[in-house]
């Protein structure tokens, strides 16, 4: 076993040393085109079929800004607290990877369109004010595939395919300041760190940010000082790491190798590391390259961005609230706990729960029903509390059937079943289906009759003042009218019977 391979326990890791992340997080735009040049961005199309000259780096062809792409920057920029360069300029960035036809990369390098920002995340009760480096725009690699291997990594693969559709994609890096100060909450920063400025970014309709389908990717940065150190360690960037909790899965692993490199008298070596999803470990990739060594200059191809400020400020003032802001206010509206916001924002439910009550619901019926029943449904198909087939209207009407006491709980999950399948609104399923709750004595009265006289034994206890027996009896007139019975009026008409 090499040093690289033992770990110390993260308490103790945590005790003789401390971290200092960083992330840096690529985010592929929504526009419809891509970056440099007029083809379709959508996903999922046959590889190589949304390519041009421009794109495929051909000689002769012309790059030509996509307007679309500098404003969505610009709006990251501003929600981050930026500051918006009045000019600026693209980069060549020189390096050659047969997923990137021109062989170059054109990206921003000492001249970023956005500067200096923060992004406040909650952790733990504690606001930790994340610096933002730098908000940058440059275009998306193609992709390769590597056929015949076990893992699907080039190494034992006997071929490798290339699909150049996604390569020009406009694609936006953010990158923090050094986050220092969160001690042994480093890994959970970093994971809150992500999924708020995911928040963010999906309340600014500026990309899909869908970690599993590579729209929002991150690479963190973890290094290690011995406690009280005047300088930070060596950081390490980690690659690949494609969920919300890989992130402080990460995290949580380079602090324990690290520390015991540096126990065992190492150094940490700066370089790229590879997250394995299995095994929550990080393995050596490639030491990391310095910025000489990509020859970067000013792309000759383009001219300088200089964004008007009247069109900065036009941007500024139609930005949405902000995700935090918006839960604090939807928290006071909704007189719901900090941990109840939590599990509706964790759930994706926040948006769905807030159209419920604005369709007429009670938070509370709201949350229950998306976070019960629904989040149920999702989880048995494998699908996102969003896509079911049910609106927040639907659920809203559900809800407001069962405070109107026309369903019980019961027929409301047979009803929200029949919606999902397809089978229509709730008042067309309640029709169809005759649903509703019965609880018209004429309806009743025979049921009733009927189970007294099944049940004689049972009867004979109520009638002697054990009323609590009465629950069979009710239990079984519901069992006779398939669960639609008002139980409340079913108990009613046998007391009004036998006592
Ligand atoms: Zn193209």
């Amino acid at each position: 076993m090499t040093v690289s391979d033992t770990l110390v326990p993260y308490p103790e890791a945590i005790e003789r040393y401390e971290p200092v992340i960083g992330l840096e997080t690529h985010v592929e735009l929504g526009t419809r085109t891509k970056m440099f040049c007029g083809c379709t961005t959508a996903f999922g199309a046959e590889p190589n079929s949304q390519v041009c000259p421009v794109c495929l780096g051909l000689p002769g062809s012309l790059p030509v800004v996509n307007r679309a792409a500098i404003e969505y920057t610009i709006r990251i920029g501003l929600a981050l607290n930026c500051t918006i360069a009045e000019w600026c300029r693209f980069a060549r960035k020189n390096y050659f990877y047969p997923d990137m036809p021109k062989n170059f990369q054109i990206s921003q390098y000492d001249e970023p369109l956005c500067t200096d920002g923060y992004l406040d995340v909650e952790v733990n009760g504690k606001t930790v004010r994340v610096g933002i480096e730098r908000v940058h725009l440059e275009e998306d690699t193609g992709k390769s595939l590597h056929v015949g291997g076990a893992t699907g990594r080039i190494h034992g693969a006997e071929y490798s395919l290339v699909d150049y559709n996604r390569a020009g994609i406009p694609l936006v890096e953010i990158v923090t300041k050094p986050i220092t100060g969160t001690d042994a909450d480093a890994p959970v920063a970093a994971r809150l760190y992500v999924t708020e400025l995911r928040d963010l970014l999906r309340s600014l309709h500026v990309s899909d940010v869908r970690m599993e389908e590579g729209s929002l990717r991150c690479d963190v940065n973890t290094s290690l000082a011995p406690r009280g150190a005047s300088q930070w360690g060596t950081r390490t960037e980690t690659k690949n790491v494609n969920s919300l909790r890989s992130v402080e899965r990460a995290v949580h692993f380079e602090i324990e190798r690290q520390a015991a490199v540096l126990d065992a008298g190492g150094r940490v070596i700066q370089e790229t590391r590879h997250f394995h999803e299995d095994t929550g470990t990080t393995t050596s990739g490639r030491s990391k390259e310095e910025a000489q060594d990509y020859r970067y200059f000013p792309e000759p191809d383009l001219v300088p961005v200089a964004p008007p400020r009247d069109w900065v400020e036009q941007i500024r003032a139609s930005l949405p609230e902000a995700p935090a802001a918006r839960r604090a206010r939807l928290r006071a509206e909704w007189d719901m706990s900090e941990a109840d916001m939590t599990a509706l924002s964790n759930a994706g439910a926040l948006d769905l729960v807030a159209d419920t009550v604005a369709a007429g619901a009670s938070p509370a019926d709201a949350r229950k029903w998306w976070l019960g029943e629904l989040s149920r449904r999702a989880h048995d198909t494998e699908t996102e509390l969003a896509v079911l087939a049910i609106t927040p209207a639907q659920v809203a009407r559900v809800a407001a059937l069962v405070a109107a006491g026309t369903l019980n709980d019961r027929l409301a999950r047979d009803v929200i079943d029949a919606v999902l399948a397809g089978e229509g609104a709730p008042d067309e399923v309640v029709e169809a289906r005759g649903l509703a709750v019965v609880s018209d004595d004429s309806a009743l009265t025979a049921a009733v009759d009927e189970a007294i006289a099944a049940n004689p034994e049972v009867a004979a206890k109520i009638r002697d003042g054990k009323i609590a027996a009465a629950g069979v009896l009710v239990g079984a007139v519901r069992k006779a009218t398939g669960g639609k019975a008002d139980a409340a009026r079913v108990r009613e008409l046998i007391l009004e019977r036998l006592t």
